[in-house]
């Protein structure tokens, strides 16, 4: 079985990698939970985006720490304020499916200049999140690639 995995070209190896293989699981937030809560869960759950989703977790919007740091910076109460202010808010939002092949969800982080996409589901009410795709596990596929092929 030696030199088996060879056999398919780095090309069509990268062709295949997909968005399921890689993803990461979401860290959702409701859109009233405030900018203080928001802060907290970041360092909680060790995540640099958080997405806001309503109660039947349909995508309505993104957070990422720049977000929150800007809101930081005025200094106002945040405990009054609620994430669907500051947000990103859908139609504006960049996101990817499961079966999508990592090189272009790589191309949407670069071209958008961002850090993750949603990993959504669509139906017929909205987009529903099942996944978080980060340059992290862009990173992870690539080194993937590199094990795969004895690079
Ligand atoms: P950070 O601001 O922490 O460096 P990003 O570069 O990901 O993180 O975010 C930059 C801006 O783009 C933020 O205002 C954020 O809300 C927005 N953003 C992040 N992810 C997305 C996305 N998938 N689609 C659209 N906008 C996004």
């Amino acid at each position: 079985y030696a030199g088996k995995k060879n056999t398919v070209s780095l090309t069509e190896s990268m062709m295949n990698l997909k968005v399921k293989d890689f993803q990461s699981m979401p860290v959702i937030v409701s859109e009233n939970m405030t900018v203080y809560d928001a802060i907290l869960h970041i360092f909680l759950e060790d995540v640099g985006t958080l997405f806001v989703a309503d109660k039947d977790n349909h995508l309505q919007g993104v957070l990422s720490r720049k977000d929150l740091l800007r809101t930081s910076i005025g200094s106002q109460d945040l405990n009054k304020i609620p994430v669907n202010i500051i947000m990103t808010r859908m139609p504006n939002i960049s996101y990817c499916s499961k079966k999508d092949s990592l090189i272009l969800a790589a191309n949407k982080l670069i071209e958008h200049e961002i850090d993750s996409l949603p990993v959504v589901e669509e139906t017929e009410e909205g987009l529903e999140i099942v996944g978080r795709l980060t340059k992290t596990n862009i990173t992870k596929a690539f080194i993937s690639l590199a094990e795969t092929h004895d690079l």
